[in-house]
């Protein structure tokens, strides 16, 4: 996944043209800039790439999610239903619009179980945000489905799935928003960066002017731009999004590759039968960003994992006991160690998260995710498939 692997002088070259003319910023100074506006540059190609209307690119995934919940009007008290398993952002993206991030459980997709989902809207749901984690996206038609019978938002983080599908549509096209991250782990890099897509126009003008303090963009002249709504500064310089036209360039090959190592990994690892994979939804194709499996239980999945390191495979990931991307320690968020004092309202709904989610801790107890590179060559793919298999089986 690691766009950075592949940091090379096509990235140089776009950075060189802002460095040449010395205009960091998107707006403004366009006597100076030589006709180069990387970030809009970056719109463009990413809307195109992703086959939206509409893409915005902003400071972060984070930023991202942000300005996608803000630009559909969620605000004060509103319900979020989002998963378990995520990375921390989704629920800071929707604690900072003033919303409550309410858990749900995961199935077998590692992302949110429409069942569930169901049982989870109130009459103050707002929004479901499906986590397309590691490369393999939730079961969409159903969520939209839901979606659509209780007027809600399906807003997709697709940051750690960009260039995966969903029904022939790019993941985060499916939705009424999707997000992506460009952070420096992400499969595409801008250093720090992140994209919202939307085919709606109302999303895409509230969320090009909610990421840079509600200014309208009318006319050449900052100052003399009026301010239709409240927002804050979520920009992406120019240094950054020039560094990410040319890692989205690349986005293809990329996929190729990481499609490439996955199918050599997990045809080794399907001759074990005990092991098994994460369920991809009919009609998705992952990103093959990470290899996704299954042990037939906890102990088996926590020896697995220590198995693989001392047999030296690096990247693979235990998420169950991992503090960035599960509740179970998320301790900040479950006991509201909020540095402000939040609202009465929002104190409330997150007591709803103080509850045991089983299906997620089934699912995750026996997970292991391998991380999928970019660089290694064939030799090493396979001397890894190898290891793996070794490793598994020592402990089976
Ligand atoms: C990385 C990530 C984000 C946040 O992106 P940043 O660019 O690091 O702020 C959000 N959601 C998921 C699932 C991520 O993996």
């Amino acid at each position: 996944m690691p766009g950075f692997e592949l940091f090379g002088a096509e990235e140089k070259k776009e950075v060189q043209d802002v460095l040449d003319n010395g205009v960091l910023m998107r707006y403004g100074f366009d006597p100076m800039r030589n006709g180069h506006h990387k970030a809009l540059e970056l719109e463009k190609d990413l809307a195109k790439r992703m086959q939206t209307k509409y893409a915005q690119v902003v400071s972060s995934g984070t930023a991202a999610l942000t300005v996608a919940l803000a630009s559909a009007e969620i605000g004060s008290g509103d319900e979020v239903i989002m998963p378990t398993f995520t990375f921390v952002a989704s629920f800071e993206a929707i604690l900072s619009v003033g919303a409550v991030p309410v858990l749900c459980d995961i199935d077998d997709t590692l992302t949110l179980d429409p069942k569930a989902v169901e049982t989870a809207i109130t009459p103050k749901t707002k929004a479901i945000m499906p986590v397309h984690m590691c490369g393999s996206m939730a079961d969409l038609s159903a969520l939209k489905a839901i979606c659509d019978q209780h007027n809600l938002i399906l807003l997709e983080d697709a940051c750690q799935a960009i260039g995966g599908t969903y029904d022939n549509k790019p993941l985060g096209s499916y939705g009424d928003l999707g997000c992506f991250s460009f952070d420096y782990v992400k499969t595409i890099t801008c250093g720090e960066g992140g994209g919202i897509i939307t085919n709606s126009k109302k999303f895409a003008d509230r969320a090009h002017k909610y990421q840079d303090h509600g200014h309208d963009h009318v006319g050449n002249d900052r100052g003399a731009e009026t301010h239709p709504f409240l927002g804050y500064n979520y920009r992406l310089s120019e240094l950054n999004a020039a560094v990410g036209i040319a890692q989205l360039r690349k986005l293809d090959t990329t996929l190729a590759t990481q499609e490439k190592n996955y199918s050599i990994l997990r045809h080794a690892l399907e001759a074990i039968p005990e092991v098994t994979f994460r369920r991809v939804p009919e009609t998705g194709v992952e990103s093959y960003a990470f290899l996704n499996l299954f042990l037939p239980n906890e102990n088996l999945a926590r020896n697995a994992h220590k198995a693989l390191g001392a047999h030296g495979v690096d990247a693979c990931f235990y998420w169950f006991d991992n503090n960035w991307h599960y509740y179970k320690k998320w301790e900040h968020l479950l006991e509201q160690k909020s540095l402000g004092r939040l609202s009465e309202e929002v104190q409330n709904g997150l007591k709803k998260n103080n509850r045991s989610f089983e299906a997620s801790d089934a699912w995750m107890g026996r997970t292991i995710s391998c991380l999928i590179k970019l660089s290694w060559t064939e030799e090493e793919v396979n001397k890894r498939a190898s290891k793996m298999v070794e490793a598994i089986k020592s402990v089976l």
